[in-house]
């Protein structure tokens, strides 16, 4: 495998960006690979080497980097009438539409330009909403480069920054508890239930391995937060228009959040970003309420071009199915793997998003491994050896897959995300093939 000119861009680079990257876990070891193009479920790097993307933009591809040609040149022609105005577009009432006519929680929505404006933004909508400052996110949970989310601690303790930068102040309004134990929710919420705002979680945690809800756990979440007056905000960054097809996560798995916040798919490669919520709560945002909320970029009419144009092409044909069947395929064909290969290891992950957890000595016994099938479904036999949060995915053996995994994988021509904890996608332009060489670059490398 050639390498000589991303490791001389990689030089270079670190000569003029902090690490040589612009989003910390791209600086994989010993070096990363500069991609020169995407090509369908494939990219190419600097050295002409070709892989098999399972980043995929660490989630926006929904159907991979090829777009079909009238979602191309929708784009182009917005292009080629001006990039953007600082007005109102009818393209932003378009999405907004399409949102809200398929997410059963959405009425209204404020268009931002990155994940982590929306999920601050969120933040924001809520304590204005409730008048209440805490806020309680899950343990591994993640939501972006922003203040209030960036914050560890003891179970239903007060938190304390992750970040430099962040002042204490700050995190001491935020409250973690580890997903899935409902148990811990419930005595955070009787000890100081006035004062918590809302609940922040993502339906499953993307940006720990997968890991996914158990059943009634989301209920819980909504029933505890009903009850005591906050809100619960689902972040669907990630799972939205990925996971459930067009009803998203929420939809998947039967829960009604008071704010979900989009971005990735929803731009359609294109920076963008996303609060919605019934008109009720919406309409605390600036200029109707008094939540202020701005931005020179937001409603860019480029990516919601893109976002529209995308989520109609993947409405009016098979991209969900296609989805959810290449999934299954490469998840059994990984579960199939394992059992001969590395039987303390364990398949995640729903729909288009998968992992492979190195799980040995955790907490628990994790000797056994998930069935594919499986998923957090109780009456799976080894639903005990599942991860179910952060602590059981730290238990996992996640040095290995950066010093051996990582590099043995992209030896086999596939590109993963970065560390243990970064989900994996397909996307449609992903084909059986592609899934064939994968699981056999799988088998090499474990
Ligand atoms: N929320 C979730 C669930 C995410 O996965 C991410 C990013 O991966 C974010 C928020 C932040 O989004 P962005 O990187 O667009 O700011």
């Amino acid at each position: 495998m050639h390498d000589a000119n991303s490791r001389e861009l990689y030089d270079r680079a670190l000569s003029v960006l902090p690490g040589g990257v612009n989003s910390p876990v791209r600086a994989v070891r010993p070096y990363p690979f500069f991609v020169e193009r995407g090509d369908g479920a494939h990219v190419v790097d600097a050295d002409g080497n070709k892989y098999v993307d399972y980043v995929m933009g660490y989630g926006p591809l929904l159907l991979g980097h090829g777009l079909p040609q009238e979602v191309e040149s929708r784009i182009q022609s917005q292009l080629s009438d001006g990039p953007m105005y600082g007005a109102p577009t009818e393209v932003e009432v378009e999405l907004a539409e399409f949102i809200a006519r398929h997410v059963q929680s959405v009425e209204m929505l404020r268009f931002v330009n990155s994940g982590t404006e929306a999920t601050t933004s969120a933040v924001r909508l809520a304590r204005g909403y409730t008048g209440r400052d805490k806020i309680v996110v899950m343990q591994g949970g993640y939501h972006g480069a922003q203040e209030s989310t960036l914050v560890e601690g003891k179970s239903g303790g007060v938190g304390s920054p992750s970040s430099d930068g962040i002042p204490r102040a700050f995190a001491e309004e935020t409250i973690t508890v580890p997903f899935n134990d409902e148990r811990a929710v419930r005595e955070v919420f009787e000890e100081r239930g006035d004062e918590i705002a809302a609940v922040l979680t993502e339906p499953i945690l993307g940006n720990c391995a997968s890991v996914g809800p158990v059943e009634g756990y989301l209920d819980s979440l909504r029933e505890i937060t009903d009850d005591h007056g906050a809100l619960l905000i689902l972040d669907e960054v990630m799972t939205g228009f990925r996971v459930g097809g067009l009803q998203c996560a929420q939809g998947k798995f039967g829960v009604t959040p008071d704010i979900t916040t989009f971005a990735k798919v929803i731009g359609g490669g294109f920076p963008v970003g996303a609060v919605g919520g019934p008109a009720e709560i919406m309409e605390s945002f600036t200029p109707t309420g008094d939540v202020f909320q701005a931005g020179t970029y937001s409603g860019h009419p480029l990516s919601l071009t893109a976002g529209l144009e995308m989520l109609r092409y993947a409405a009016e044909n098979d991209v969900y199915d296609h989805l959810s069947d290449l999934g299954d395929r490469l998840r059994s064909g990984l579960t199939d793997i394992l059992e001969d290969e590395a039987p303390r290891y364990t398949v995640t992950g729903y729909d288009s998003m998968f992992k492979v957890v190195f799980t040995r000595d955790g907490p628990r016994d994790l000797s056994g491994q998930c069935d594919a099938g499986c998923r957090q479904d109780p009456d799976c036999p080894r639903f005990d050896y599942c991860p179910k949060n952060k602590a059981d995915v730290d238990a996992a053996e996640t040095e290995r897959w950066e010093r051996l995994f990582w590099p043995a994988m992209r030896e086999e021509g596939v590109f993963l995300t970065a560390n243990q904890y970064e989900s994996q996608f397909l996307s449609y332009a992903h084909t059986e093939e592609d899934v064939e060489e994968t699981l056999e670059a799988y088998k090499n490398a474990l």
